[in-house]
């Protein structure tokens, strides 16, 4: 093999790591995104919660409202039930007064089966906000290990690009811009292995001449088809 063509093997095969961890890279917000999504369901789950306990809330000081009206009511009919002379009014005095405790203890039961409600409501809302804590506890484990991975990911881009930079002075400058050139052209494989007569990379079968040039390696011979470095594996 070629040394420049060896030179350059080990410089592709920099080059795609670092392509793979770019393409790895550009994944990670969204990864992230995904992870904060999972909050969300849970947050609307507990807000939801939360709500109907403050409606349950509003209903019964609205019921503990009208039950006191209804109370003081009471009192002033018995007031009046009191103070009064005419046996027809006592009796229709009596007979609103019995109406309206009436009223009173059928609103009371109602506070009753309302209060039982919010003990539900509240259980939920606790519920809710258990389930919250445990999907934030899981969530921050994966953005945790999402900033290591990232950290570990660009301290490794950091050491293969020094590599790469590194590798490419090993390479005659006359063949740097073609290699470049292929890498972004040829989905990041400048240089390919001849098999059986064909190229790795496009895997049309090469004429005769390219063929024997590329096996006695004495100078950079390409693909007549995609234009790949061709190279016969040692
Ligand atoms: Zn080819």
């Amino acid at each position: 093999m070629l040394a420049e063509v060896r030179a350059l093997l080990i410089l592709q095969d920099r080059d795609r790591r670092l392509l793979a961890l770019a393409k790895d890279l550009e994944k990670l917000p969204q990864d992230e995104a995904r992870a904060k999504t999972k909050l969300a369901g849970n947050e609307a789950a507990v807000k939801k919660a939360h709500d109907a306990v403050l409606e349950c809330e509003l209903r019964l000081k609205r019921l503990e409202l009208d039950v006191g009206t209804r109370r003081t009511t009471i009192q002033r009919l018995k007031i009046q039930q009191f103070e009064t002379r005419k046996n027809e009014e006592y009796q229709a005095l009596a007979h609103e007064v019995t109406r309206y405790e009436k009223d009173a203890d059928d609103l009371e039961t109602r506070e009753l089966e309302i209060m039982e409600e919010m003990d539900t409501l509240r259980a939920a809302h606790k519920a809710a906000e258990a389930a919250l804590a445990h999907t934030r506890t899981l969530v921050d484990e994966d953005l945790a290990s999402i900033t290591t991975r990232h950290a570990r990911m660009e301290a490794e881009r950091a050491e293969l690009t020094a590599e790469r930079e590194q590798l490419a002075t090993q390479v005659p400058e006359a063949i740097l811009p073609l290699y470049h050139r292929l890498m972004k052209s040829k989905g990041g494989v400048a240089v390919s292995p001849m098999h059986e007569g064909k190229c790795g990379g496009c895997h049309m079968k090469l004429i005769a001449s390219t063929v024997v040039a590329v096996q006695t390696a004495k100078e950079i011979t390409r693909c007549e088809d995609c234009g790949r470095i061709l190279y016969v594996e040692d």
